[in-house]
């Protein structure tokens, strides 16, 4: 089995990720995020928020509609230019991306030999289109966003007027997009449906600007992904080239992860320019301008933006995560993001004296660390400590015969798997500390 195969194999029995519609045979592209998945996602989610809105004094949050009136994307461009080149298998007719040639040269291997012709690249339009109204006949064609962004530009005036923030300043948002990917694949890497955790950055219209905050955010981002423990010799920056960048983009920049389908993009640091703001100007007719006291001048500000999969990178987190030592698999997740942050043991699970102190000591962590916290008493100590590691549990608290008598705990840490012994009463301090919570 190869690491990917072990990853999406593991997220199925313990609860982080089942593929989507499972009892009706599926829905391709489109993934459930289970017990543990909803709790990593959450947790890249929060943090995402923390160093965005909460860390800062010129960001704030914004939770826009999901459906929007569709002059959004004609303005946005997405109705004409949000295209992939599509071609077919000219044997069994089977679609592909033009520009996916790791996917085509696995296709070709099916047909054994059999030379493959494809047809020429058509333009393929990812937006998904759905109908809104109530009389048949009458259906709006409305499209379920292709990308965060639109919101919050649409909001720019609405965001100005109620705030009192001034340029520079962000808009940070975290939603569901949608897009009729040619391929989905590679587990939730491309799925149809997924997450975006985007900042807008709106500047001053001017080089030096552009260039201070491109930099300034590539910088920032990467920083997050190693905070978060990602291993910073799989990750890097790649420069778009011309032909590949969006329609809006003058600048582009990936940050790359390197997968076991090859590097990776997960992150976009994008200069879009001041088309966003320009493009609505000229479609709504309302002002998109800003109008700076400083300069005594209005202008349509230029736009930084970040954009991040929170389901690519949940899925990096795990590969990064992912560990095989003996006889036993961990996730070495950071704590942060650990779905599971402590489980505790009674050591014997028929002894009601244990049990009963354990279920003291589990009972009084549940109510004060605002994560998941486990409980197993079922067969040997050993295979329990293995079940958490493969989940990423970063520490077990084992209340043994010892316990009784002294009031202390045993810990046990994860990677190393060293067990130190601490008083109950220093427990959820010590806890917290070791967390990073
Ligand atoms: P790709 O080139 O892989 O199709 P993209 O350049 O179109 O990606 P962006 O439009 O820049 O992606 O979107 C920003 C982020 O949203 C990406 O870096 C990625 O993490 C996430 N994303 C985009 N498309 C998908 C998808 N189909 N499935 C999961 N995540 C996605």
């Amino acid at each position: 089995m190869t690491v990917q195969e072990k990853i999406v194999s593991l997220c199925k029995r313990r609860g982080f990720i089942y593929p989507g519609s499972e009892i009706y045979g599926g829905l391709a592209g489109t993934w459930d995020y289970g017990p543990l998945g909803v709790e990593l996602k959450n947790n890249i989610k929060r943090f995402f928020w923390q160093s965005m809105v909460y860390e800062r004094d010129n960001i704030v949050g914004l939770d826009s509609a999901i459906l929007m009136n569709p002059q959004v994307w004609k303005a946005s461009g997405h109705v004409q230019a949000f295209v992939d080149p599509l071609v077919e298998c000219k044997i069994c007719h089977e679609r592909f991306r033009a520009d996916q040639i790791e996917e085509k040269k696995v296709h070709q291997k099916l047909h054994q030999g059999a030379k493959i012709s494809w047809t020429a690249p058509k333009e393929f339009n990812l937006l998904v289109e759905a109908k809104l109204g109530v009389v048949e006949d009458a259906k709006q064609k409305v499209y379920l966003r292709g990308e965060i962004t639109q919101g919050v530009h649409i909001n720019f005036k609405n965001i100005l007027d109620s705030t009192r923030l001034t340029i520079p300043f962000g808009v940070a948002q975290i939603g569901k997009a949608f897009r009729n990917e040619i391929t989905p694949g590679n587990f939730t890497f491309r799925s149809r449906e997924f997450e975006q955790m985007e900042l807008q950055y709106y500047i001053k219209p001017e080089n030096k600007e552009v260039q201070k905050w491109n930099e300034y955010w590539k910088k920032e981002r990467m920083n997050w992904y190693f905070s978060l423990g990602m291993n910073n010799k799989r990750l890097r920056f790649r420069k778009h080239t011309d032909s590949e960048r969006a329609h809006y983009a003058q600048d582009a920049w990936d940050i790359e992860y390197d997968s076991p389908f090859g590097w990776k993009e997960f992150e976009g640091i994008h200069n879009r320019g001041n088309w966003d703001l320009g493009q609505h100007q000229k479609y709504s007719g309302v002002d998109m301008s800003f109008f700076d006291q400083e300069i005594n001048k209005k202008y349509n500000p230029y736009i930084i933006e970040t954009s991040g999969g929170v389901d690519r990178a949940a899925f990096f987190f795990l590969i990064d995560a992912y560990c095989e030592e003996k006889d036993r698999v961990i996730l070495k997740l950071h704590p942060k993001l650990a779905p599971v942050k402590i489980a505790v043991f009674p050591l014997l699970g028929n002894k009601p004296d244990l049990i009963k102190k354990a279920k003291g000591i589990y009972n009084d962590l549940k109510s004060k660390i605002s994560a998941l916290v486990a409980w197993d008493d079922r067969g040997n100590i050993g295979k329990r400590y293995f079940s958490q590691d493969e989940i990423g549990t970063p520490f077990c608290i084992t209340i043994d015969f010892q316990s009784l008598k002294d009031n202390t705990v045993t810990i046990r840490n994860r990677d190393t798997t060293k067990q130190d012994r601490v008083k109950i009463d220093d427990l959820h301090r010590i806890l917290q500390t070791r967390l990073k919570l």
